[in-house]
C-alpha cells in the first residue's frame, strides 16, 4: 500500500515535470511527498480518482498517417467524403474513437474539484458554413469590405471544409463559471488543469500562444484536439503545434 502511494506520487511529480514546461502559471511550490497519506496535492495535477490512464487504441509511434494525426487547416481541407462515426459525450457528438478519452479527462478534471464543460464539438459542413457567414457579417458590420471581411473572419472561424470541428477530433472546453471563448479562459483553473494533463489523455492545446503564423488561427486556450497520447506528450512537452510536430516526425 505504502509502495502504491509512493508510485502514485512519483507519477504525479513526473506528470508535473513533463507538462509544467508549457503551461505558465502552474504552481509547483508546496508539493510534498507524504509517506503515509493518499491525499493528492492541490492544483492542476492528474485527477484524484487515480483511475488507470486511458490507453488509446492507436497509441503507436505516429507516422503522419494515423487517423489521430489527421491534419486539417486552411491549406489542408477536409476530404469531402470524410464521415467519422460519431458518439455522444455529455450531449455533444465526437468521433467515437476519442469518446472514452474525452470522458475520462473531463471526469478526472471534475475529480480534482473543477467544473469543465464542453462548449462545442463535432460540426457538420452546414453548421460551419453558417458560423463562418455570421462571422463575415460581423466583420462587415465593423466596416470591412467583402474580401477583407472574409480574410478577417477566417482568422477567427475556420472556413467551411477547413475546421477541425468537422473531423470530430476537436472540442472546445471551458470552465462552467467562465463560458466566454476568449483569452481569459487561460486563467481558469479548469484550463490550467486541462493544459497540464490533456496529453495524458491524448489531447493537445491545438492553437497555442505565439503559433498563429504557423497554424493560421488565433491563440485559443479552449480548443483541444485529440492526437493520441504519444504525439500529445511530445507536442505539449516541447511546446509545438501540430503542424510543427508533423513536419518534425
Ligand atoms: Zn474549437
Amino acid at each position: 500500500m505504502k509502495r502504491n502511494v509512493r508510485q502514485r506520487i512519483d507519477r504525479i511529480v513526473l506528470l508535473l515535470s513533463l507538462t509544467g514546461i508549457t503551461c505558465a502559471g502552474i504552481v509547483l511550490a508546496g508539493l510534498t511527498r507524504p509517506e503515509t497519506t493518499t491525499h493528492l496535492p492541490q492544483g492542476p495535477v492528474y485527477g484524484a480518482s487515480a483511475a488507470p490512464l486511458y490507453d488509446p487504441p492507436e497509441d503507436n509511434r505516429p507516422d503522419g498517417n494515423s487517423w489521430a494525426l489527421y491534419l486539417v487547416n486552411a491549406l489542408n481541407p477536409l476530404d469531402k467524403d470524410y464521415a467519422p462515426t460519431l458518439e455522444k459525450v455529455r450531449g455533444y457528438q465526437v468521433d467515437e474513437r476519442i469518446a472514452a478519452a474525452l470522458e475520462d479527462m473531463l471526469a478526472d478534471c471534475e475529480a480534482a474539484g473543477l467544473s469543465p464543460m464542453i462548449c462545442s464539438a463535432y460540426r457538420t459542413q452546414e453548421k460551419q458554413e453558417s458560423l463562418f457567414a455570421r462571422q463575415v457579417e460581423k466583420q462587415k458590420a465593423a466596416g470591412l469590405g467583402e474580401a477583407a471581411a472574409v480574410t478577417a473572419a477566417a482568422s477567427v472561424v475556420a472556413k467551411p471544409g477547413t475546421s477541425e470541428h468537422q473531423t470530430g477530433l476537436a472540442v472546445d472546453l471551458c470552465a462552467k463559471d467562465y463560458q466566454l471563448l476568449d483569452e481569459g479562459q487561460e486563467d481558469t483553473p479548469e484550463y490550467q488543469w486541462l493544459c497540464a494533463n490533456c496529453a495524458e489523455y491524448g489531447f493537445i492545446v491545438r492553437y497555442p500562444d505565439g503559433k498563429s503564423d504557423v497554424t493560421g488561427v488565433i491563440y485559443e486556450p479552449w480548443h483541444f484536439r485529440y492526437v493520441g497520447r504519444a504525439a500529445a506528450r511530445e507536442i505539449m512537452a516541447d511546446g509545438l503545434c501540430l503542424e510543427e510536430y508533423l513536419s518534425r516526425a
